[in-house]
């Protein structure tokens, strides 16, 4: 068990001190920004979808080793999966964050499983994934010129 504690903790901070996907993408790509007032975690999440395939996701922001490696862990999980699949994988990984199914099969994102004896930095490992999501909506309002 703590071998599995250390090894959580060592993803956690390597994503956070050599974050994946940390950039933004083309400048025609718009951002949707998170902000976490209990923490001051601030991201900026930019996806750029092929039909209904996440093609590239990118992240840019400052915040605390929580927010930073759940930015970098969520953009690794979702590249190439479909909305609907990015939504199933959220409402696990909050299923999982805040203790409601400890027993989801998340990979690396299971490195989250300890937050919810943390309720308070619960809102740093979700912010990425709540941005994402209206990163997403976005995309689904993008006006047509036709
Ligand atoms: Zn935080």
């Amino acid at each position: 068990m703590n071998d599995l504690a250390d090894l959580y903790q060592e993803l956690i901070i390597d994503h956070s001190k050599r974050p994946r996907n940390f950039r933004r993408l083309d400048a025609t790509v718009p951002g949707a920004e998170g902000y976490n007032p209990l923490c001051g975690d601030r991201v900026t999440v930019y996806v750029r979808m092929d039909g209904d395939i996440v093609a590239d996701v990118g992240f840019q922001g400052e915040g605390c080793a929580i927010s930073k490696a759940s930015a970098s862990l969520m953009t690794e999980s979702v590249k190439g999966k479909t909305r609907s699949e990015v939504e199933t994988l959220f409402s696990q990984f909050h299923d999982l964050v805040t203790g409601v199914d400890k027993s989801e099969q998340l990979g690396k994102l299971a490195a989250f499983s300890g937050l919810h004896d943390f309720p308070a930095r619960v809102k740093c490992g979700t912010l990425a994934w709540h941005t994402l999501r209206a990163a997403l909506k976005r995309q689904t309002e993008v006006v047509s010129t036709e």
